[in-house]
């Protein structure tokens, strides 16, 4: 098989690519009660249902006036008092004001509100206490300053968390259209495996890279489908596939991990092959993550051979209305690698897939604690902890044994990017880093 091995930058951009031709492929969508939508996707706009806000408000308590009859500092009558849920009142007569309260209407005829706290009220008077002055719309926003009746608030594509959640209840939403979840086949290969509730022998290992993509899958969107484990055989492979591209199994992603490295028992990328996968790529330089393999599977054009098989014919699509392809990822085994391989490569295509418009691994910049030394030519993604107390995020590497040390990447919080081309980075340097 021919080796297609990209640069990080490659193959970051090779994915934002297909991640963006994926979002633009018709999604389907599901109403949800608005209390359950946090960590969805909006699948339609969300516009204001009534001018935001719907009245005149006040920001304050205080009193509604006319800012030039205030500013004069001559008393003015106290004609009546508003509170939050008050219908607006008014007008408001020449000479007087309105005691009112924060977020109750300013009542017709004011248009400043003076601050409890700036005047001097006694005997049904109140008097802007001198020498402050006050202008025009102060401590008043106007009805619809913030949105517009029928104004386009959230586009469709935006993923909905608290503020979202928020502004959707003003709007009177109490269910949402969202896009549903893509439905994520998450297939665990290696003879050395077994599942967590099953103790191992000597020489076997728990399969914990089914449960970590799971959760990761949950984070970022998707719906995890955790298929039984693989024997590193090729009957096993066809068969797990089989099952995978089965009609009715609306997958829209395949996650596989282990399997995918030089080894003699590392029959992934074959496997795939016989059932007509195209690979977009085959490596990676990068450490850890070396071996990450992306490519899709054509649901329909098999060679026909495969079809008499019984595979792929009728495999169809979960969340994507119209697709031909199948995208997977083959991620090397290690669980750091993993973890690692999942966040820059195969996250952003199950963002697109969820319609989100945010499709992006995350990356931030720090400052670094201690000295870091690496070996050029690969760009390492090294698990790290970064503290956010101090005025500038921190980052320090934690110590681990490789990418197989599941107890440092689960003390680490991040992964320190150290780019191909550098041997070292000092402590006080601006770093990047890819957040977990
Ligand atoms: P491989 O990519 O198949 O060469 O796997 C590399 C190493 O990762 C194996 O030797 C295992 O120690 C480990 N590994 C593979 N799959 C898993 C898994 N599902 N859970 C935990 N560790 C794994
Ligand atoms: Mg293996």
């Amino acid at each position: 098989m021919t080796e297609k091995v990209f640069s990080y930058e490659e193959a970051a951009a090779f994915v934002a690519k297909s991640a963006a031709k994926l979002a633009r492929i018709p999604h389907t969508s599901e109403r949800v009660p608005l209390a359950r939508s946090a960590g969805r996707v909006l699948a339609r706009p969300l516009r204001a249902d009534r001018d935001q806000p719907p009245f005149a408000r006040s920001t304050r308590d205080g009193f509604a006036c006319r800012a030039d009859e205030a500013s004069s500092h001559a008393p003015l009558k106290i004609a009546g008092a508003t509170r939050a849920g008050a219908t607006p009142s008014g007008p408001l007569a020449r000479g007087s004001a309105w005691e009112i309260m924060t977020g109750a209407p300013v009542p017709r005829g004011a248009d400043a509100v003076v601050m409890l706290e700036h005047v001097d009220a006694a005997d049904g008077f109140v008097r802007l206490l001198p020498p402050r002055k006050i202008d025009t719309g102060e401590n008043i926003v106007a009805r619809g300053a913030q949105a517009r009746k029928g104004e386009l608030l959230l586009p469709a594509g935006t993923l909905i968390g608290a503020a979202q959640i928020a502004l959707a209840a003003t709007c009177g939403s109490a269910t949402v259209e969202v896009y549903r979840r893509p439905r994520v086949a998450i297939l665990a290969t290696g003879d050395e495996l077994v599942p967590v509730n099953k103790s191992p022998a000597s020489g076997q290992i728990r399969n914990s890279n089914a449960p970590m993509l799971a959760a990761m899958v949950a984070e970022h969107g998707g719906e995890p489908w955790v298929l039984p484990i693989a024997a590193d055989t090729a009957k096993a492979l066809d068969a797990a596939l089989a099952k995978i591209l089965a009609p009715g199994a609306q997958a829209d992603l395949l996650l596989i991990t282990g399997g995918v490295s030089a080894g003699k028992f590392d029959l992934v990328e074959p496997a795939l092959a016989r059932i007509g996968a195209r690979f977009h790529f085959t490596g990676v330089r990068i450490q850890p993550g070396k071996p990450t393999v992306f490519g899709e599977i054509h649901r329909g054009g098999l060679p026909s051979a495969n079809r008499s098989a019984g595979l792929l014919t009728g495999s169809r699509a979960g969340v994507l209305a119209r697709t031909k392809h199948l995208p997977i990822f083959g991620l090397p085994g290690n669980p750091v690698s993993s973890a690692v391989t999942f966040l820059l490569f195969a996250a952003p295509v199950l963002r697109a897939l969820s319609g989100s418009r945010d499709a992006e691994p995350r990356f931030a910049l720090a400052r670094l604690a201690a000295d870091v030394k690496a070996k050029p030519g690969l760009t390492r993604f090294l698990p790290a902890a970064c503290t956010f107390a101090g005025s500038v995020p921190e980052v320090a590497l934690v110590s681990w044994q490789g990418s197989g040390d599941i107890a440092a990447m689960a003390r680490a919080n991040c992964f320190l990017v150290v780019p191909e081309d550098t041997d070292r980075i000092r402590a006080g340097e601006t770093v990047r880093i890819l957040l977990a």
